[in-house]
């Protein structure tokens, strides 16, 4: 006779950052919880790319408002004796043009946050910055930007595993799904399981489980830099304001890539990113690599004094309509679906952890987040 499969209130596929955060949230709410991974925590896009919690590089609209409020939730999250204490750090940011279509980015860069909440603002506009030396001469304008900060992404999901009482399961891989009104079964490389709720984070595999999601991959290559001197040091991330014109693009695939320079705590610089087609490869592709480092030293000379140690790349996973689908799987009750965050996950990932536990306890989530449901792409329900 065939044993009982292990009952759990939900289960969460995915111990990325986006897994990982809504695994807290629902232990925190005395759920019984297991997470499963079918490599271990971070495995992919989580940990492997930068940790820019940025506002300024967001669309306009939600997920302006959105980044505006995970900012927000994520400084209450480090207060001292909190989850993220000592992962989240608030900076300085730098964004610069080397065009005229940059500067306009730049110029639109005050209106924008001005529509939020204040507390991310511009504080200096200048023609060769004072406050970074050594800038290449490509470089037309800087426009200093408080209020931003950084988190790095396994950083984040060590330290939100470290304060959960849950089930770990890898390496373990979701196969499969049957959901009805009271009860979900669920079908692992380690045998059934059954839950009340079923949450897929499993970023770029989203669209294998639930196939008329419009999940594709985009991969990107980042650059570490070794130690810099205190000579050298910059104050925050210089990014270029191409990225801003990216973000606002009908066709955000177009374009060369935009440049980040990003000082990291350990002293390192972290070059980022491309973003190229390469399906979920996540080989390095030394020729974007190539291209990414020499641009950013034409915008910031003393790269070329550094000696780089680590190339590697990361995976994205993008919707058709550049929006992440988070919310319940119409025709699939109880299964609740967060992926498709692209380049803002770990940005986004405390606000959307908080909601997806809202949701699966008591139904509720923030408006915002609502219209983020997967209902848009909704032409067959899913098994
Ligand atoms: C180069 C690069 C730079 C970036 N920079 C930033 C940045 O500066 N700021 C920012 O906010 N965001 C940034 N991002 C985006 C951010 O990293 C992602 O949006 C975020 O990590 C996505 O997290 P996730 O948990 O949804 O997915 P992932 O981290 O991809 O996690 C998905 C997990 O699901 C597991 N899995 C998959 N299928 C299954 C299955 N069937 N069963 C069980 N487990 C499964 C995988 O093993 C994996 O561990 C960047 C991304 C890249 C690639």
């Amino acid at each position: 006779m065939s044993s009982k499969p292990q009952h759990f209130d939900a289960i969460i596929a995915g111990a990325g950052i986006i897994g990982c955060s809504i695994a807290y949230h629902l232990a925190k709410r005395g759920m019984r919880v297991a997470l499963l991974d079918a490599e271990g925590p971070a495995a992919a896009a989580s940990g492997a790319s930068d940790g820019a919690i940025s506002i300024c590089s967001k669309k306009p609209g939600i997920m302006a408002r959105l980044a505006m409020q995970a900012l927000h939730y994520c400084e209450k999250l480090a207060s001292p004796g909190g989850p993220l204490s000592g992962v989240f750090n608030k900076r300085p940011s730098f964004y610069f043009s080397t065009s005229e279509a940059e500067d306009q980015a730049l110029d639109a860069l005050a209106d924008q946050l001005g529509g939020l909440d204040g507390s991310v603002y511009v504080r200096a506009d200048t023609a060769g910055h004072s406050a970074i030396p050594d800038l290449g001469s490509a470089v037309r304008r800087v426009v200093e930007v408080s209020g931003e900060a950084h988190m790095i992404g396994y950083a984040a999901v060590n330290a939100f595993l470290k304060n959960a009482a849950l089930e770990r399961i890898w390496p373990c891989t979701l196969t499969g799904f049957k959901a009805s009104e009271s009860i979900i079964s669920i079908k692992t490389s380690r045998g059934a399981m059954t839950a009340g709720k079923l949450i897929l984070a499993t970023g770029v595999s989203a669209n294998s489980l639930v196939p008329f999601l419009p999940i594709f991959s985009r991969s990107g290559q980042l650059i570490i830099t070794d130690r810099v001197g205190s000579q050298h040091k910059l104050p925050g991330p210089l990014t270029a304001a191409s990225y801003l014109l990216s973000k606002s693009s009908k066709n955000p695939n177009m374009g060369p890539s935009p440049i980040v320079i990003d000082p990291l705590m350990s002293g390192q610089f972290l070059i980022g990113s491309t973003r190229e087609n390469h399906g979920t490869s996540r080989q390095t592709d030394f020729a974007s690599a190539t291209r990414l480092l020499s641009g950013a030293a034409k915008c910031y000379p003393p790269i070329l004094k550094r000696r780089v140690i680590r190339i590697f790349a990361g995976v994205r996973a993008a919707v058709s309509d550049g929006l992440p689908t988070v919310g319940e799987i119409p025709g699939a009750p109880g299964v609740i679906i967060a992926a498709g965050f692209e380049g803002d996950g770990i940005s986004l990932s405390s606000l959307v952890g908080r909601e997806i536990a809202s949701l699966v306890d008591n139904g509720q989530i923030t408006p915002d987040l609502a219209t983020l449901s997967p209902e848009r792409f909704c032409r067959q329900a899913a098994q």
